[in-house]
């Protein structure tokens, strides 16, 4: 390596010491309940493919046939010439699934960040931001040259505290609706009422509620019931969704102001018509029934319940992402590493995606899991637990 990057080899030495070294593993296989890693067959409790739409035959046909008619490429970013039809109807069927007046689809959940927060505020406006919020919240924040002030997680009086205190531009409040680490639910019905009492607008990133909360997985401002009171809800098709992909959701004026406003959709280039076509497949079979939600909480309800009777600590979550609460990350990289030699594929979070002596496991039930499937979990979780004395 040369001198110039030495940095770069300073870098994943400390982090390989510390225990916090990504080694990335390489799937050579369809997502599913099963995965192939590694020549070995594993059950796989790390993703996020919810409901088992990333390999549904219906979305892979609804690619293919779109591949068919309308090749492979967008050829363009949507301003200029990448709008196709199928990008048109997906935006109006994403507005419908999420009951608002219009939608724009964009590259990515995290694109939709980075496309929203800077076309909403700028230098002398305030973003008041869960501290907990994802990383593409963050980035989107900073790249709006807007104030950034953190509030306590989920703590209602630290926002109103932080918000009492801005006097001038506007405000933007920006929450996760379900935090991917913890599994916790904002509590938006209270975010909403506080900024509207401050003139604030709202946001909310719906990546983890989408396909598992509200009817039919329509998110979280469908389950509290708190349609046109959100101004902007940001979501992803990256996982219950089954495919990849971001949108933002809200009124029409909105929605158009974003279309001339907003970089990513301005200056990158379109979703390709396969990833159009089998996310709007995912939508409709959403709308058709809500079966495989119903199938997502009833397996995650069964492996929580399994879990917690072994002892083990699995933290606050109100939803079926289930962290495996263990503090130490070298205990977490041990207990990771034995679990898969068991045959059950579940990575460990460490800093700087959760605090420092916050390591866990996240185990990520899906509605494919059977129940055979998730009693074979939970006994190489509770070999494992047992051998590295976390649960007696
Ligand atoms: N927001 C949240 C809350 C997320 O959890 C994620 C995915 N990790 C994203 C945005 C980014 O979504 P995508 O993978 O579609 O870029």
């Amino acid at each position: 390596m040369s001198e110039k990057l030495r940095f770069a080899d300073e870098f994943v030495s400390d982090l390989k010491e510390s225990g916090l070294y990504n080694d990335i593993k390489v799937i050579g296989s369809a997502q599913g309940a099963w995965i192939e890693i590694e020549g070995r067959r594993v059950l796989n409790l790390c993703s996020n493919n919810y409901l088992g739409l990333a390999n549904d035959p219906r979305l892979c046909q609804a690619a293919s046939e779109a591949i068919a008619t309308y090749g492979v490429g967008p050829a363009a970013v949507r301003s200029i010439a990448g709008t196709m039809k199928l990008h048109e109807d997906l935006d109006k069927q994403v507005a419908l699934f999420k009951r608002v007046e219009a939608a724009l689809t964009l590259q990515s959940g995290f694109m939709a960040n980075v496309a929203v927060i800077p076309a909403l505020v700028g230098k002398g406006d305030t973003i008041v931001s869960d501290e907990l919020n994802h990383a593409s919240i963050i980035d989107g924040a900073r790249l709006s040259r807007a104030d950034i002030k953190p509030y306590k997680h989920n703590d209602m009086s630290s926002l109103e505290a932080i918000l009492s205190e801005i006097r001038t531009g506007r405000i933007l409040v920006i929450s996760d609706g379900v935090f991917s680490m913890d599994g916790d639910i904002a509590p938006l019905p209270e975010i909403v009422a506080i900024a509207d009492r401050f003139s604030a607008m709202t946001m909310v990133d719906d990546a983890h509620g989408e396909g598992v909360l509200g009817e039919s997985g329509r998110g979280i401002v469908d389950h509290f019931h708190l349609h046109g009171k959100v101004d902007v809800e940001v979501g992803t098709f990256s996982k219950a969704i089954g495919t990849i992909g971001g949108f933002a959701a809200g009124r029409a004026s909105l929605i158009n102001y974003l279309k001339q406003k907003a970089r990513p959709f301005l200056f990158s280039s379109a979703l390709t018509p396969a990833d159009v076509a089998s996310t709007s497949k995912a939508i409709e079979i959403l709308t058709e029934s809500g079966a495989l939600v119903e199938k997502l909480w009833e397996n995650a309800a069964y492996f929580k319940r399994g879990m917690l009777n072994l002892g083990f600590n699995i933290g606050i979550s109100q939803t079926p992402i289930t962290p495996v609460m263990l503090g130490d990350a070298q205990l977490a990289t041990e207990f990771s590493r034995q679990l898969f030699q068991n045959g059950v594929f579940a990575t460990k979070i460490g800093f700087p995606t959760v605090p420092h002596g916050k390591a866990r496991i996240r185990a990520m039930i899906s509605a494919t899991h059977s129940q055979e499937d998730l009693d074979f979990a939970l006994a190489q979780f509770a070999l494992v637990g047992r051998a590295l004395s976390v649960i007696s």
